[in-house]
């Protein structure tokens, strides 16, 4: 495959902040994408079959439509699904058939399990022991330092019980991804659509990020055709800012907008030079950036 074929099947299989294309669809919980972000496939376990999540953002590509085709999870079965997976994966077996047939060699590499589905993770309440059956398995599959990500809206980390799976994940290559989609209360509630205060979820990721390392996740997009105001990038920047003078350690910041068509048609991404300028904010504070943008035009 050529390079631009190459990129093309990595855009067109994109993983944004929380990506909702399925594969393996007689799975329940545990699916795979080829994830432009880790350039290679992405292991994903959703806790939220039931599709409910405590935000309702409004780029969020969750079909909720219609509901959950499973309310519960079962971890047996998602236990099982992820061993399979992960051998299926080591094996080769998953390149055999489509989607990953046509997947290029150098693409062909598990990059991390991700807990991240059709909600918040960490609201299930049996999140630590998924974690330790993600650990559990990625070491029976022989795959022991692959990542574990957790791809969160850091509304539950102050959970005791959440705590401790993340101190888990620490000793077992873990990730935490964080959602931090505006610096102030109204943009943040006009985006991600929650009662929860975006105070809570500055703490926690302080509190996170206090004991290692943490990724921010940020997504600016075009609401009914305006990009976010500059005193709102401002006190994006300040917020970032403020973590890392209180002691929070952000190893990087993600800087996303809209990769597909969303569900509400008055939200549409950035350009490219938009979202250059975001980033350039987060660089001078300084923080290292990756940045991500649309894959569409409206
Ligand atoms: S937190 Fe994630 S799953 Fe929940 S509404 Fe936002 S994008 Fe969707």
């Amino acid at each position: 495959m050529r390079a631009s074929d190459l990129k093309a099947a990595v855009n067109t299989q994109a993983l944004s902040i929380h990506d909702h294309r399925r594969e393996l669809e007689a799975n329940r919980y545990v699916y795979a994408v080829l994830s432009r972000r880790s350039s290679g496939i992405s292991i994903g376990v959703n806790l939220n079959p039931d599709k409910i999540c405590n935000f309702d953002c409004i780029y969020c590509q969750v079909d909720r439509t219609s509901p959950g085709k499973h309310k519960k999870v079962e971890l047996p079965i998602l236990e099982d699904e992820l061993k399979e997976i992960l051998l299926k994966a080591k094996s080769g077996a998953l390149y055999e058939n489509p989607p990953f047939a046509g997947v290029p060699e150098p693409l062909r590499q598990v990059k991390d399990i991700a807990f991240s589905g059709d909600g918040e993770p960490t609201t299930f309440p049996h999140f630590k022991k998924a974690v330790e059956i993600a650990i559990a398995a990625k070491k029976e599959a022989g795959l022991d330092s692959l990542k574990i990500v957790v791809i969160t809206n850091a509304t539950m980390l102050h959970r005791p019980g959440v705590r401790q799976a993340l101190s888990l994940l620490d000793a077992h290559n873990g990730e935490i991804w964080a959602k931090l989609d505006a610096g102030t209360e109204d943009y943040y509630r006009t985006v991600d659509a929650t009662r929860i205060p975006l105070k809570r979820v500055l703490d926690n990721i302080l509190d996170a990020a206090r004991l290692r390392p943490v990724v921010i996740q940020s997504l600016f997009m075009r609401v009914h055709g305006f990009p976010p105001e500059a005193g709102e990038i401002t006190a994006y920047c300040d917020r970032l800012r403020e973590i890392t003078m209180k002691g929070g350690k952000i190893g990087l910041v993600q800087i996303y907008t809209v990769a597909r068509r969303p569900a509400r048609e008055y939200v549409a991404p950035l350009s490219d030079r938009e979202l250059d300028s975001i980033a350039e904010q987060v660089e001078k504070i300084p923080l290292t950036t990756a940045r991500f943008y649309s894959n569409y035009e409206i």
